[in-house]
């Protein structure tokens, strides 16, 4: 037998479907919803976390994200907030993280969140400047000084680990448009960064756009160009890459999106909510009252939900694993499948030999200078 777990703590992850407004780019599952919408929906998760008996696991992480969390009215908030306290030993809680939009942080709300336990806080910023902000659609414009402001009112309420969301790639901006972008955010007083290139998806209203030839793609060698310089720069700040799109400074890497690249469990609840429990994959409907259906029936609705057999845990441990740069631990690989990496996947030698892989001190890593094509090393390993 295999230690499929790879780690016997798990994380929660919670969705919230609902925003103020709606940004063009986005692909999330969220929505515009009446108070009456959320406060069912709300309720409609808390049953959830019960369903899924949430409180016989053994949870250290919580991250609640959306949509926007920090768009449910005070109320909604302490009642979805009291039940995952009710439900979860917070004594065990290593980092407990929601995502906010700057405009919903005030000092009341920042204080609500250091009362139950929030530790982390991750702002959707994507970019500082007007004309970028204006291209991808996002809603509304918030400038670099009211940012600092938000930030300073987190830290007066003893929240300090704060990660901020910054976007690339978008056409008709440059390497330098990018990269005071980035020069910005080093001036703030956080701790880590996540860095996305951005991505047309067919559905959002970008997509569409583009579809009508009303929206472009950025040059690839210039997007790849601007990856370069990010990975370039981080670090003269004091944030060390620790995957391929996130920087944090030591000591605050997300311990809970560790769980996502390392394969490890994590429960998902809410519509559209992606989990992993053990051998089990799946994603909550994407569909409010296909989703309540569930819930009331206790035959939970689904847009995906399988049990992977070994060679599917083995990939996606793989392919998630080699995104982190320290790479694949090939001990911990041993210990969890109960066979060497390169057993389970000969080509890796060769990569080796063509300096597509580093093999040293019991780890399998993509060099730096290839991060930007790691997805075609990885085909190569699995193929
Ligand atoms: S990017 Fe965030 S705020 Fe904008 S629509 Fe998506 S979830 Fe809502």
């Amino acid at each position: 037998m295999y230690n499929i777990r790879g780690d016997k703590m798990t994380g929660l992850y919670i969705h919230i479907p609902f925003c103020k407004s709606i940004c063009a780019y986005c692909d999330f599952y969220k929505m515009v919803a009446s108070n009456a919408l959320q406060e069912k929906t709300i309720d409609y998760i808390i049953k959830e976390l019960d369903k899924r008996k949430v409180s016989s696991y053994e949870i250290d992480t919580i991250y609640i994200g959306g949509g926007s969390p920090g768009s449910l009215d005070e109320s909604l908030s302490i009642k979805l907030f009291s039940a995952v306290l009710a439900r979860v030993d917070m004594t065990k809680i290593k980092e407990f993280t929601i995502e906010l939009n700057p405009l919903d942080i005030t000092l009341d709300y920042a204080r609500l969140l250091k009362k139950y336990g929030v530790n982390r806080v991750s702002i959707g910023v994507e970019t500082f400047n007007e004309n970028t902000m204006k291209k991808i659609g996002r809603n509304p414009f918030v400038n670099f000084n009211e940012i600092k402001e938000k930030i300073t009112i987190l830290n007066e309420c003893g929240i300090n680990n704060i990660n901020i969301d910054l976007i690339y790639g978008v056409y008709g901006t440059d390497v330098s448009v990018f990269l005071e972008d980035v020069h910005l955010a080093c001036m703030l007083n956080i701790t880590h960064l996540s860095c996305y290139s951005l991505i047309l998806e067919e559905h959002t209203i970008l997509g569409y756009q583009y579809k009508n030839k009303k929206f472009m793609l950025l040059d690839e060698d210039l997007e790849a160009k601007m990856y370069e310089e990010l990975i370039h720069e981080l670090p003269k700040f004091g944030f060390s890459q620790y995957e391929l799109s996130n920087f944090a400074k030591d000591g605050y890497q997300s311990l809970h999106n560790l769980k996502y690249w390392k394969n490890h469990n994590y429960l998902a609840i809410g519509p559209s909510a992606a989990g992993f429990i053990d051998n089990m994959r799946y994603t909550n409907i994407k569909n409010l009252n296909e989703y309540f259906k569930g819930i009331d029936t206790g035959d939970f609705r689904y847009d995906e939900c399988y049990e992977c057999d070994i060679s599917e845990l083995k990939e996606i441990t793989l392919m998630m694993n080699l995104r982190l740069c320290e790479g694949i631990n090939t001990l911990a690989w041993l210990e969890r499948f109960h066979e060497d990496i390169f057993t389970s996947y000969p080509s890796i030698k060769g990569l080796i030999n063509d300096g597509l892989i580093i093999y040293e001190n019991d780890y399998i890593k993509i060099p730096k200078k290839y991060y930007y094509i790691s997805n075609y090393i990885i085909v190569k390993i699995i193929e």
